[in-house]
């Protein structure tokens, strides 16, 4: 089954970079895997984990948290091309179409994440602006992430836990 869709006209390298950073994210903090299926769009966007319980707030806070810090970080965006056998023993490619040949691309946000992938990315993270939750909520098994991304960093709101955390 692939419901990834992307609508081409809606398609914006800074949330589609943003969703590469919440997946890795999301795999880091729950062990999942990346989104089962996802909707990007230039205004807001969807993507849905095979996670079995809904999220207290503080979890959707310290993801927020997590992908914010990576985007501030302004980590490169590159390119590897692997052949596909290779990439195979690396990656699930469940996801490329057989048609796409004998080498598969991989994109890299520094560090962090690698994934193949054809689509168009920022150049760095810090293109990606902020990252916003806007809900989330849990059904059937899955767990579906509404988020946005915006230009401006957004003060941190840190009046409520009476200052900020470090480490
Ligand atoms: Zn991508």
């Amino acid at each position: 089954m692939n419901d990834y869709n992307e609508n081409p006209k809606q398609y914006d390298p800074r949330m589609h970079s943003a969703e590469h950073v919440l997946n890795q994210t999301m795999v880091r903090m729950f062990d999942c895997r990346r989104a089962v299926s996802a909707h990007i769009e230039k205004k807001k966007s969807k993507c849905d984990y095979a996670i079995d319980r809904a999220l207290s707030a503080e979890e959707v806070g310290e993801i927020e948290r997590q992908v914010n810090e990576i985007i501030a970080a302004d980590l490169k965006v590159s390119e590897t091309i692997l052949g596909r056998e290779d990439a195979a023993l690396r990656f699930n490619l469940a996801r490329l179409p057989e048609e796409a040949g004998g080498v598969v691309r991989i994109i890299s946000i520094g560090d962090y994440d690698h994934c193949p992938c054809s689509g168009i990315h920022a150049a760095s993270t810090k293109e990606i602006g902020s990252f916003k939750i806007i809900s989330t909520d849990h059904s059937n098994g899955r767990l579906r992430i509404r988020f946005r991304v915006q230009d401006e960093q957004v003060p941190l709101d840190s009046s409520r836990h009476g200052g900020t955390r470090s480490g």
